[in-house]
């Protein structure tokens, strides 16, 4: 019988990138191969020549559709076989591939907004809920908004077997988190698209939306981020490579470098409250929530383990973050033999 494959990309919108998608029927034992779309839909190209190329690069089965039906994330080329300027994934590749042998891995927490039309789920017409403070992990109908649909779509990512490995209520109400991995750079960002994907689409059929707004509602009300956890081998071995990872992130002109490429409004979302650290000012340290890069207790403990860069907005590009958290800090580790 034939099947149906839903061609997922990510698209060319400015500041940030949308996912698109579209079905493919393809016949009983046919592989998803390459195929088009109009770029000139998608800010991807100009109407005059607007062919762009998908090609297929991961795929997983449809938690929505079931069956035989799959999910088929893609990458976007330009027709003469280059990769389309908005293709990030394109740019990891080759500093994941160079520093494989380094073993990172990545788990990234995702922090998101749930709206039902101009009002985050849970927020009264024409007011405001009472204050934060027990929202987070919190239980019961006053709290808690929306944990029909977050069920369903932690459900959806296990039957599509993701490296999904937790979900949470956050400080906001209607705001949530799910995080995925620990995985490779190329896995943890795949895998984070297809569930922000799910996330959309089960949310969808709520009659919700999901938002990765870094700061969706204004005032005394926490922004949503994307912190980052990250290790190689050696920093999961021993604590000089932890310390490494720590200092090669606040060297010269990396801290900069890296907070304009943590996603658009990062300035907004980082300014020392709510549990952030300010954008400008590099710091690390242990337990410290209010630092840009916290060491958790127990990796300080263990004298091993993982860092967690804070400073991701929700709305980040895992490609971007993850290329270059591998390229600084693993850089780094090689010229001090922590490999
Ligand atoms: P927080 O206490 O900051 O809320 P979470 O439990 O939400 O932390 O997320 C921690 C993330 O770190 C998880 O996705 C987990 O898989 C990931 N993680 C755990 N160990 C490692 C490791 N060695 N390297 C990279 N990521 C890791
Ligand atoms: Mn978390
Ligand atoms: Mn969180
Ligand atoms: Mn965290």
């Amino acid at each position: 019988m034939s099947y149906k494959a839903e061609y997922i990309w990510i698209d060319g919108t400015a500041p940030t990138a949308k996912l698109r998608s579209k079905t493919k029927i393809l016949a009983d034992g046919a592989e998803p191969g390459v195929w088009g779309f109009d770029g000139s839909s998608t800010n991807q190209a100009a109407g005059h020549a607007s062919d762009c190329v998908l090609k297929p690069v991961a795929s997983y089965p449809d938690p929505i559709r079931g069956g035989d039906n799959i999910l088929v994330l893609c990458e976007v080329f330009n027709t003469d076989g280059t990769p389309h300027p908005s293709n990030s994934r394109a740019e990891l590749r080759p500093v994941a591939e160079r520093f494989a042998a380094q073993e990172p891995l990545f788990g990234i927490e995702q922090e998101y907004t749930f709206f039902e039309g101009t009002r985050p789920l849970g927020f009264p017409v024409g007011g405001f809920p009472a204050p934060q403070g027990g929202y987070y992990c919190g239980v019961g109908f006053d709290e808690i908004h929306g944990r029909d649909i977050v069920e369903k779509h932690l459900d959806h990512c296990l039957a599509a077997g993701l490296g999904i490995s937790g979900i949470n209520a956050e400080v906001m109400p209607g705001q949530w988190e799910f995080q995925v991995g620990p995985l490779s750079p190329l896995e943890v960002a795949d895998q984070m698209w297809v569930a922000r994907w799910l996330l959309y689409r089960t949310a969808e059929d709520f009659g919700v939306s999901a938002t990765l707004d870094p700061k969706p509602a204004k005032g005394d009300w926490n922004g949503a981020g994307a912190h980052t956890n990250f290790s190689t081998r050696a920093m999961r071995e021993n604590y000089d490579a932890i310390i490494t990872a720590c200092e090669a992130l606040g060297k010269d002109g990396k801290p900069l470098e890296h907070v304009k490429n943590y996603g658009v409004g990062v300035e907004d979302r980082l300014t020392g409250a709510h549990e952030t650290a300010p954008w400008d000012r590099y710091s690390y340290g242990v337990s410290d929530r209010g630092a840009s890069v916290r060491i958790p207790w127990q990796v300080e403990q263990d004298k091993k383990g993982y860092i967690e860069d804070r400073r991701p907005n929700a709305n980040v590009d895992p490609y971007v973050v993850t290329r270059l958290m591998v390229d600084t800090c693993c850089t780094e580790l090689e010229s001090a033999g922590l490999v």
